[in-house]
C-alpha cells in the first residue's frame, strides 16, 4: 500500500478522466490520495471529491502563488471548510522566490498569518518552499509551527534544513523528481534521512517522475518515486511503502485500521 501525500486532482487536467485516474492508482497499490486545494476556486472541488471519493482527502489553504488574492473573505471561508472532517490538514502554505507569482513581502506576512490559522484550527501544516529555504524556517521556527506537525512538500532543502524540519516534528516529502537523471546531489541527500520522516507524493499533474517524465503525472506513479527511494536507501519497496504509509497515517492523523 502507498499514499500520495500531495496530488491536485481538483486541476483542470483531472476533469475529464478522474475515475479512472482513481482506478489506476487502486490498482497500483495507491489506496490513499491527498488532494491540495490551493487557491479560492479549486477548494470546493478539492472537498467534493474528498467528499464523494473513500479514497481521496482534502488539504485547503492559500498557494504563495496567490498570496496576494487574499482579501478580507479569504479566512472565514477557509475556516468554515476545514472544519469538514475530510479535510486533513492545512495548505499548501509557505513561500515561492522561485517563480515569485506574489511579492515576497506580501508571501511572507501571509505565511505567517496562514500558520496563525493552521494553528487555530489544529491541522497539520503542509509547507511549500522553493527557494526561500532560510525565510520559510524563521517563520515556522517563530510561529512554533512544530506543534501542529506538518510536512515539507517537494522538499528541496539540504540535509541541515531537513533535520531542522525533523526536529520541529515535520515530515519531508519526496516528488517525482527524484527519478530525474540529475537528481544525484539530491539523492546523497535523502540517503541521509531516516525513513521514519519521509513520505512520498505526486504533486500531479506537476513533477512526472522517469518513464513517464513530460506527460501529465498521476497519482498511480508515486510507485516510481517510491521504487527509486528503495534503491537510494538500500532497502525493500515493500519497506519503503510501509514506513511511509504509517507515516502519512501518523501526520494527517488518520486511524484507519
Ligand atoms: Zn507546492
Ligand atoms: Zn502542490
Amino acid at each position: 500500500m502507498l499514499i500520495d501525500s500531495h496530488a491536485h486532482l481538483e486541476m483542470p487536467e483531472f476533469r475529464k478522466d478522474l475515475s479512472e485516474v482513481l482506478q489506476r492508482a487502486k490498482d497500483s497499490g495507491v489506496e490513499y490520495i491527498f488532494t491540495v486545494g490551493t487557491e479560492r476556486k479549486d477548494w470546493r472541488r478539492a472537498l467534493e471529491i474528498a467528499q464523494s471519493h473513500p479514497s481521496v482527502y482534502a488539504i485547503l489553504g492559500v498557494h504563495p502563488h496567490n498570496a496576494k488574492e487574499i482579501d478580507e473573505k479569504t479566512y472565514p471561508v477557509l475556516k468554515e471548510l476545514c472544519k469538514h472532517e475530510r479535510v486533513r490538514a492545512y495548505g499548501e502554505i509557505g513561500l515561492d522566490f522561485f517563480r515569485d507569482h506574489s511579492p515576497r513581502d506580501v508571501q511572507l506576512k501571509r505565511f505567517r498569518e496562514q500558520v496563525g490559522l493552521a494553528k487555530e484550527l489544529k491541522l497539520p501544516i503542509v509547507v511549500h518552499d522553493r527557494e526561500a529555504h532560510r525565510e520559510a524556517l524563521e517563520i515556522l521556527k517563530s510561529e512554533k509551527a512544530g506543534e501542529n506537525r506538518g510536512i515539507i512538500h517537494c522538499f528541496s532543502g539540504d540535509e541541515k534544513m531537513a533535520k531542522a524540519c525533523m526536529d520541529m516534528g515535520f515530515f519531508i516529502s519526496i516528488p517525482g523528481s527524484l527519478t530525474y537523471k540529475d537528481a544525484g546531489p539530491f539523492h546523497e541527500i535523502v540517503k541521509r534521512l531516516p525513513l521514519e520522516f519521509l513520505l512520498v507524493e505526486t504533486d500531479a499533474p506537476f513533477l512526472t517522475p522517469v518513464p513517464f517524465r513530460g506527460k501529465r503525472n498521476e497519482p498511480s506513479y508515486v510507485k516510481y518515486t517510491a521504487e527509486k527511494l528503495a534503491e537510494i536507501k538500500g532497502v525493500a519497496f515493500e519497506k519503503v511503502a510501509e514506513v511511509t504509509t504509517q507515516n502519512a497515517l501518523k501526520v494527517f492523523r488518520l486511524n484507519l485500521g
